[in-house]
């Protein structure tokens, strides 16, 4: 049998097994107390606790392998032990108290105690041996037990105290490490909170430089599409650095050609333009000599003129137009010249049927043959082009400062206005002498000027019925009202002639010459009237004053143009009864005849080269008289109708035209100062 240990000697040995075990809480972290360390730290940090653990194992072995403890038959042994452990607690803390607590609860007493009475006490046992119930009367007997107890309970007590006193120092080693660690502990949280603080402030920087870092990347971006964009751009300048460079190389080679033609080409120029210098002295001379020709030429071209005869006369048969009746053949005849067919006809015969005498004898009537002879014959077929061919030279004179007057005479109806104006419709093929002579004119003067001429012109255009005047150019509230107007000199001791109140206006070009005889041809539509058909009842008198000056000479010439559309040369009827509008007629046609007449006269006494010329006897010879006479170069159109019906009249004119074209006015004479 196993000898039975003292109560005493059980708690020693658990006491010093348990010593590690009371050492180990100190260890363990204060309660309230967290580390925030790596899981290392953690590890350490529950070490201890492990080991408190398994040394609880330990224990609670060591403790349940031992027998349990005899029941206690003294009580006050239980006490004393209870009053010792509960003190322990206080100071060794909680954890201590846990570990002793399960020490003291290990020494439970086992079921298999039994339960002492209060007040009985238990016989002692002495040396393991069974406790030897002493009689009652063995009161010394009783008092060594007591002894003996009271002995090991002494020895009990002072263990305790020593485990006591060895716990207190282990209480106060823990609570220096406690505070170690609770000021390593603060340490680390402030170094924590640091580190946060730091970690915190490195995710704010680390943060703004993400965006930083973005921001850089789209401007590196932005960047490298520049860059790509600069090296697209750069090529593309390299390959016209190469042209230019090439074409650099090209002109360098060009200048060196040029600047070798060059050396040349001054060379060249110096001797061209001592050839100039021989030039522009040659051009002088002939320019001197051109000038002499020029003025041979208009004296030669005047004397051709002369030769043609100062007064000429050209007969105009119109056409026969639709709805007239065609003529017998034989009616007009154009015989040829002594040159055959191919020369310019000059004559015409007109064959007149005496009826009177064929009805007088029954036999068929007679005709009488008519000849007549002019400068020139025009055929119906004759075009206005081929009419103004034969007088261009003439009109040309006028240039040259002679007086010109180109008339055309006839009966109504017989081509006078659409020899001197133009046919209806604006076709230039029609055009007349009016608008042909001065584009010839303006086309010399511009030729004329390469030789030092300036030219002038100013027209006016004026009719004249029953020996009024009447300005054709009038505009605004003049216009068509006839407003009269008087021909005057253009001052006292003046030649010059002017109608008062009729518009000059200066022409240069084609285009003015046309408006102005639209104008004219607006201005007698409104003074027509229904009875009458005024423009054959009056002259119209187109006139261009032309001015000439050669300033590097001082050379001037003057002369007017005059272009005359005559009234209709027909008689009045003799057997005609005289009604109110017959009566105006007649008075019509007497001024008319009059002033036909006075013209034949006073072509006639300048003919005879008489002192007097009557040309005050009629407002026309008054206005032309600077154009007709010594000076002046005449021509009279004299045109015929085609019909025979017209036949008395056309002969009428035809026998006027031929006196006028038997004289012979004398040498012209330039208008030259
Ligand atoms: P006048 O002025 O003598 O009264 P016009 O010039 O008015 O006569 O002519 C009368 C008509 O005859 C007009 O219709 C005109 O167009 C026409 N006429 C005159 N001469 C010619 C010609 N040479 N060729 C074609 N038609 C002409
Ligand atoms: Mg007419």
């Amino acid at each position: 049998m196993e000898p039975q240990r003292s109560p005493l000697l059980e708690v020693r040995g658990n006491v010093e097994l348990k010593r590690p075990l009371v050492k180990a809480p100190s260890r363990l972290p204060l309660p309230g107390t967290r580390f925030k360390r790596g899981p290392d730290r953690m590890e350490d940090a529950l070490e201890p606790e492990k080991k408190r653990t398994r040394g609880l194992d330990t224990v609670t072995k060591i403790a349940t392998s031992h027998p349990r403890p005899p029941a206690l038959t003294v009580r006050p042994q239980t006490q004393s032990q209870t009053t010792v452990a509960p003190k322990v607690p206080k100071k060794t803390g909680p954890r201590c108290s846990t570990a002793i607590g399960t020490v003291l609860k290990n020494q439970k007493p086992g079921p298999a105690v039994p339960t002492q009475k209060p007040g009985a006490a238990a016989p002692p046992m002495l040396g393991g041996k069974k406790p030897i119930k002493r009689p009652a009367w063995d009161l010394k007997g009783q008092l060594c037990d007591l002894n003996a107890e009271l002995k090991c309970c002494r020895e009990r007590t002072q263990t305790l105290n020593q485990e006591n006193q060895q716990l207190q120092d282990q209480l106060k080693e823990a609570q220096q490490q406690a505070r170690a660690l609770g000021a390593e502990c603060r340490t680390l949280e402030g170094e924590l909170a640091r580190v946060q603080a730091q970690a915190k402030q490195g995710q704010q920087e680390l943060g703004n430089l993400r965006a930083r870092v973005l921001e850089l990347e789209e401007q590196l971006g932005t960047q490298q599409g520049l860059v790509q964009e600069l090296q697209k751009e750069q090529v593309g300048l390299q390959e016209e650095r190469r042209g230019l460079a090439a074409r650099l190389e090209e002109q360098e080679r060009r200048l060196q050609a040029s600047e070798a033609a060059l050396s040349g080409s001054q060379a060249e120029v110096a001797s061209l333009r001592q050839e100039a210098a021989t030039q522009a002295t040659l051009l002088v001379a002939q320019g001197e000599r051109l000038h002499g020709l020029e003025m041979e030429r208009r004296r030669l071209h005047n004397q051709l003129q002369e030769l043609k005869g100062n007064i000429r006369v050209f007969c105009r048969v119109r056409p026969v137009l639709p709805g007239e009746p065609t003529p017998s053949p034989g009616f007009l005849l154009f015989p040829s010249g002594p040159g055959g067919p191919s020369d310019p006809p000059t004559r015409l015969s007109v064959s007149r049927s005496d009826e009177r005498r064929g009805t007088l004898s029954g036999t068929p009537a007679p005709t009488t043959r008519h000849d007549f002879s002019f400068d020139r014959v025009f055929p119906p077929g004759s075009g206005q082009d081929q009419v103004f061919e034969e007088i261009a030279m003439l009109v040309q004179s006028a240039l040259d400062g002679y007086p010109v007057c180109i008339f055309a005479y006839g009966q109504t109806g017989s081509g006078k206005t659409f020899t001197m104006e133009g046919g209806p419709g604006g076709d230039p093929q029609v055009e007349g002498l009016i608008p042909r002579a001065l584009r010839h004119l303006f086309s010399v003067a511009q030729e004329l000027g390469g030789q030092g001429w300036t030219y002038s012109f100013v027209a006016s255009y004026v009719e004249i019925y029953n020996e009024t005047v009447r300005d054709l150019l009038a505009t605004g509230t003049r216009k068509g009202q006839g407003g009269e107007c008087e021909i005057r000199r253009a001052g006292p001791g003046s030649e010059e002639l002017t109608v008062t109140n009729a518009r000059y206006v200066p022409v240069s070009c084609e285009k003015e010459v046309e408006a102005l005889l639209q104008l004219a041809h607006q201005n007698r539509a409104v003074a027509r009237t229904s009875q009458n058909e005024r423009s054959s009842r009056s002259h119209s008198v187109f006139q261009l004053q032309i001015s000439g000056e050669h300033a590097g000479r001082g050379l001037q010439c003057a002369a007017p143009l005059s272009l005359v559309d005559l009234a209709g040369s027909e008689r009045l009827d003799p057997g005609l009864t005289l009604g109110p509008g017959e009566r105006e007629r007649l008075r019509e046609t007497q001024a008319i005849n009059s002033s036909l007449s006075t013209l034949g006269l006073v072509i006639m006494a300048l003919s005879n080269k008489e002192s007097h010329v009557p040309y005050r006897n009629s407002k026309l010879t008054y206005l032309l008289q600077n154009s007709l006479g010594g000076s002046a170069k005449m021509l009279m159109f004299v045109n015929i109708s085609p019909l025979e019906e017209n036949v008395s009249e056309s002969l009428n004119s035809l026998r006027f035209a031929s006196k006028v074209n038997q004289c012979v006015i004398g040498t012209a004479q330039a208008n030259r100062k």
